[in-house]
């Protein structure tokens, strides 16, 4: 129900009130501000209805009347057009099913105990506010003005066909602009795609390069480092044989049974008797090394009993620690003390580690300890002596690096990149934690199932 007073009233009987009653429909739906289009459709449902009206039920009291939607309180305009006569059956149907589609709703509905055919279209949202007060101006303006003859309103529907068939033809133009645009558009996306697309094979092709370069350097570099273990190798060989035979000789030269030397004689004599010793170390050490990089070394698999191991390098590096404020802790392994390893490599590696502990310890301990956590062995060298700088935890498993400064105390610096091979071989770590001032930690950390 619509509530306010209708806007506007008017009698359809005659053929001729079809076209008054379009146009001044026409006229209500642009004052309460529906858009061009909207006034075009509801008059033109308005003449069809009004023409079906006339045929069925002799005419209709048409009224017009603002109400507003129940959901959104939005305005709504209303046709409604009581028959003059009771419709057929109390119902009502279009001719044309079109008509329907002009408007939001369109059927029979019971007004103030009528039936009434009625028809309703939203005002849009941005159209003027649709007051109690602006409803009365509108009702008095609509009241004043005159309706006009049939033919005004004839040269109307025809200006609205004009403008109407512009309307379509502006559309089909904005179609075809659109079109066109669209397939710029999609040139330039093919474009761009392809671009893309050369783009990446670009970079494919330059990653499969980079990848290939990659391959030749490794190949190199396993070449180079194959080379360098075979030269190392072959050298220290061919060196063994003749600083031996210096060793040999120039102890023979300080026998008592040959001829005797000059105070003198005998002091170099020894120093180069010393010297070679030195030089044989090296050039064993260089050998193992170069033997365990090259792979050629095959750890022999046992059941190693780690509490034998400990046992027999407590006894031999005690000869090693000659120093009285050193103390050198073997401590004994936990139970099940066994790990599946190459004893005489692990013994190597231990003895090192004990062996470096003692050169680099003025005072305290030199402690050897094993530690078992879940499956795994930590076998750990600790000592009290200089320590190493932090930053130096890496190079001095680097050949031939040994730590600068007054420490030094002879050796090769081959002796921990040989250890952490053989840990490798055995398929463990070997890690240093050291602080200089507060000892060094190696920690060798092994499987207790082997490798
Ligand atoms: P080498 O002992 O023959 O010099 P290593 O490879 O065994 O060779 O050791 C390299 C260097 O690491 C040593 O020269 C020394 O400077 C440092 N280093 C090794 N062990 C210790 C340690 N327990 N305490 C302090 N410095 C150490």
């Amino acid at each position: 129900m619509t509530g306010a007073p209708p806007l506007l009233q008017m009698a359809l009987r005659v053929e001729q009130d079809i076209f008054v009653l379009r146009q001044r429909g026409r006229e209500v739906a642009a004052a309460v501000g529906l858009e061009h289009q909207d006034q075009v459709r509801i008059a033109t449902a308005l003449s069809e209805v009004a023409r079906d009206l006339l045929l069925t039920a002799g005419g209709a009291d048409v009224a017009f009347s603002v109400g507003f939607d129940v959901v959104a309180g939005r305005p709504v305009l209303y046709a409604d057009l009581a028959p003059v006569r009771p419709l057929p059956d109390g119902s009502y149907q279009p001719q044309s099913g079109a008509v329907a589609r002009l408007v939001d709703m369109l059927g029979v509905v019971a007004a103030e105990g009528d039936t009434v055919v009625r028809m309703s279209r939203r005002v849009p949202a941005n159209a003027p506010a649709l007051t109690p007060e602006r409803l009365a101006e509108l009702r008095a303006e609509l009241g004043s003005t005159a309706p006009g003859t049939a033919l005004d309103e004839l040269a109307a529907q025809n200006e609205q066909l004009i403008a109407a068939l512009d309307e379509v033809r502006s559309q089909r133009d904005e179609l075809e602009v659109l079109n066109s645009e669209l397939q710029e558009t999609n040139r330039g996306v093919m474009a761009l795609y392809n671009q893309l697309t050369e783009e990446l094979e670009e970079t494919n092709r330059g990653v499969v390069a980079l990848y290939a370069e990659l391959d030749e350097k490794s190949a190199q570099l396993r070449a180079a480092s194959e080379s360098k273990s075979r030269f190392l190798a072959n050298v220290s060989h061919e060196l063994r044989a003749p600083v031996t035979a210096i060793i040999g000789l120039s102890r023979l030269l300080g026998d008592s049974a040959s001829d005797p030397l000059t105070a003198e004689q005998g002091r170099q004599v020894e120093l180069i008797r010393s010297s070679a010793g030195d030089l044989l170390g090296l050039v064993n050490e260089l050998l193992d090394l170069a033997k365990a990089e090259s792979g050629r070394i095959e750890p022999d698999w046992a059941e190693v009993d780690l509490r034998a191991l400990y046992g027999q390098l407590r006894g031999t590096l005690r000869a090693l620690a000659t120093r009285p404020e050193v103390e050198l802790v073997v401590e004994e392994p936990p139970l099940p003390a066994t790990v599946r390893s190459d004893e005489v490599l692990l013994a190597q590696v231990l003895r090192n580690l004990l062996h470096n502990g003692l050169k680099f310890t003025e005072r305290g301990e030199v402690r050897l300890r094993a530690e078992r956590r879940d499956d795994r062995w930590s076998l750990s060298v600790s000592d009290t002596g200089v320590g190493i700088p932090p930053a130096l935890h890496e190079r001095i498993f680097e050949e031939f690096y040994q730590v600068p400064g007054a420490t030094r105390v002879g050796g090769t610096g081959l002796g921990l990149p040989y250890a952490r091979r053989l840990v490798m071989l055995l398929g463990g770590t070997l890690e240093l934690s050291s602080e200089p001032g507060r000892g060094s930690t190696f920690t060798v950390t092994l499987p207790t199932g082997g490798a």
